[in-house]
């Protein structure tokens, strides 16, 4: 059936509005709106209409009921659209009410989703049972996509359908419009000069709420590196919240002196252009002596998962305490530690969060930079994922060969910082 006799069929059974009917023809002449396709369509048909004189009375008043359908943009007649109940003639209000929810974010891209109404999708179905052409567009599709010109139209910011600042979704059901707001995720390297965990350490006890024995803070410490770095940029941004990506992490009392990389990501910022030099400054200066961070700035989201797959190898500086004096032997034990590859079944320290196994690493050296009496500052390079301590301390046998064990004399570590980092060799 040509487009013409379709068009009067479809439009002597159904009131379709200019979108709908248009729509149904979707993908002919791509260069116009489906709502111009519908009124061209329209006046065709009309005017066909007009040509059928034995359709009107005597007071030229149409006595085909349906044909009068055909005309229906032609009548007075309020009836509803049988697709879309009329919602195009509401495009404009929907999108207003769109900007209101967004007022105080800052976005360059949106993409814009719409929950049509059951009944809109039964109708659809039906009418394509009856009417269905192969160019033809969903109501869904059409919808979404007028709400999103016009809002382009409003604002000036562009539709992106892969990774858009904000999301609208917008429900017919129920008739309610919700927002989501794409996380910003800010990369940085930081290094830790006092004790503290990397991220936020939620109290055990009453996780979060509070307690006597958190002093109701509903946290272990009082500060993370998280939390540190958090708080600026929850300022900056005015966002709802943190989480925090590090590669890897330090024991709390472990320090870092080598620029550990890290990827925080910010929920929900309002404010998505940042001046991180600013941030960077003032990050610096107000926790001066705890944390310091370099080379902020902004990456894709997908980092984050390259962040947490790096392995690379660190250079440790540890202070160690032996039980006994450590003799000329031992020093000389210790220097020649060297591509070293140790047995490490999980510390008990960490047993409740890892799984308990025996784990191989590899010690590419040991260098002593200086010692006296029962102390000594070593110089260890590790593969990634070795626990230090349990190297020196031979955590009761479960770490084999450690330090202590080479030497015969218990040695714990006093201080630990992590001087560097460097990328595992490929081989
Ligand atoms: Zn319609
Ligand atoms: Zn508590």
């Amino acid at each position: 059936m040509d487009i013409f006799s379709l068009s009067i069929e479809m439009l002597k059974k159904y009131r379709l509005c200019d979108n709908c009917l248009g729509r149904q023809f979707a993908q002919l002449l791509t260069s116009t709106s489906n709502k111009q396709r519908g009124k061209s369509i329209r006046y065709v048909c009309a005017m066909y209409v007009d040509t059928q004189k034995e359709f009107y009375d005597d007071n030229n008043n149409f006595t085909d009921f349906n044909f009068n359908n055909v005309k229906i943009k032609f009548s007075n007649e309020k009836k509803k659209c049988f697709l879309c109940f009329e919602i195009f003639t509401k495009v404009e209000e929907i999108a207003q009410n769109v900007l209101r929810i967004l007022e105080g974010y800052e976005y360059n891209t949106y993409l814009v989703g719409v929950i049509l109404k059951p009944e809109m999708i039964r109708n659809e179905e039906i009418f394509w049972e009856e009417f269905g052409t192969e160019f033809s567009e969903r109501l869904k599709e059409e919808l979404s996509r007028e709400i999103g010109k016009k809002i382009h139209e409003l604002t000036g910011k562009n539709v992106d359908f892969r990774n858009s600042d904000i999301t609208i979704l917008i429900d017919l059901r129920k008739n309610s419009i919700t927002k989501n707001v794409r996380s910003l995720y800010v990369y940085g390297r930081y290094n830790k000069y006092k004790p503290m965990p990397q991220t936020k350490w939620v109290c055990s006890f009453c996780h979060g709420v509070g307690c006597d024995k958190c002093s109701y803070k509903g946290k272990k410490y009082d500060y993370s590196v998280e939390e540190l770095i958090g708080d600026v940029l929850l300022r900056y941004s005015k966002g709802t919240g943190t989480s925090f990506h590090g590669a890897g992490r330090e024991d709390v009392d472990a320090l870092c002196y080598g620029w550990r990389e890290f990827i925080i990501e910010i929920e929900e910022p309002k404010i998505r252009s940042l001046n991180l030099s600013e941030v960077e400054r003032e990050i610096n200066n107000r926790y001066k002596g705890y944390i310091e961070v370099r080379d902020l700035k902004v990456v894709d989201g997908k980092e984050v998962k390259r962040l947490k797959a790096k392995r690379d190898n660190k250079i440790y500086e540890a202070v160690v305490e032996c039980e006994e004096e450590l003799t000329k032997g031992d020093i000389e034990e210790i220097n020649k530690i060297k591509d070293l590859v140790i047995n490490q079944q999980t510390p008990k320290r960490v047993e409740h969060r890892r799984a308990d196994k025996i784990r191989r690493r590899k010690i590419f050296y040991v260098k002593v930079l200086n010692h006296r009496d029962k102390e000594a500052t070593l110089e260890i390079k590790a593969e990634a994922g070795t626990y230090i301590k349990e190297f020196v301390n031979g955590d009761e046998g479960r770490t084999r060969p450690s330090i202590s064990s080479l030497i015969g004399k218990r040695c714990d570590v006093k201080e630990l910082i992590v001087k560097g980092f460097e990328p595992e060799e490929r081989q």
